[in-house]
């Protein structure tokens, strides 16, 4: 079973409860839980997304994945871990070597920086994804969405409004104001009716984006 939160595209969290539900079906069915977290350092307010381990009887069946592409900006480096069970790890060791091989040295060395002190940047970015995740918050809200800033990751994933699809409203967005949004159903047939809206850009230009969709007309 493959599980990712924080969630992308979707910004969702899983609560402790949820987590427990998944690692007692794993148990029970003999699955191995994969968990997916690269948004586990990318949080807000005081939140902190839990690790698999944290739930009884995780160890056991677990692996849960980490990559340094959002929590160190290094987006497309490739370099990340998987943390778990030897037999477990071991087994992504065999796989692994037969579909790719080492990782560029400079890259590893990066890696090594990062990790050795790269918190305090991390904190830093937070602070500003979290003020711009208010920012596309209230202007949605002040065009009659009912949002609230996600907990964590760089992206809000909201409703399409009345009468549109999800493809069909980016492609209004994008034509009217020019603004690029993400339709929903580019992640799959389950994305449709929303879309996904990314906080990454620089403030200058997400600034921009805003102040044309307080002047889109539905
Ligand atoms: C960014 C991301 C990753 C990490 O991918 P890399 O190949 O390490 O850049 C993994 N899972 C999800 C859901 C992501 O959004």
């Amino acid at each position: 079973m493959w599980l990712n939160y924080p969630n992308n595209p979707t910004a969702a969290t899983a609560d402790r409860e949820f987590l427990e539900r998944a690692v007692e079906f794993c148990r029970r069915n003999d699955i191995i839980l994969c968990h997916d977290a690269p948004y586990s350092e990318i949080a807000f307010d005081g939140y902190r997304p839990l690790t698999l381990f944290e739930i009884p009887g995780a160890k056991e069946i677990g692996l849960e994945f980490h990559s340094l592409s959002k929590t160190y900006n290094m987006t497309g480096w490739r370099i990340g871990w998987v943390c778990g069970r030897a037999e477990l790890v071991n087994a992504i060791g065999q796989l692994k070597t037969n579909i790719d091989s080492g990782i560029f040295q400079a890259v590893q060395w990066a890696a090594i920086e990062a990790m050795n002190g790269g918190e305090e940047e991390t904190k830093a970015a937070c602070g500003v994804y979290a003020r711009r995740h208010r920012l596309v918050a209230d202007t949605l809200n002040s065009l009659g969405w009912n949002i609230k800033p996600p907990r964590a990751t760089f992206y809000v994933w909201a409703e399409v409004p009345k009468g549109y699809d999800s493809i069909g409203f980016a492609s209004h967005v994008l034509d009217q104001i020019g603004v690029n949004i993400t339709p929903g159903v580019g992640f799959g047939a389950h994305g449709e009716g929303y879309f996904r809206l990314s906080v990454t850009a620089r403030d200058e230009r997400l600034e921009e984006a805003m102040s044309r969709m307080r002047k889109l007309r539905l």
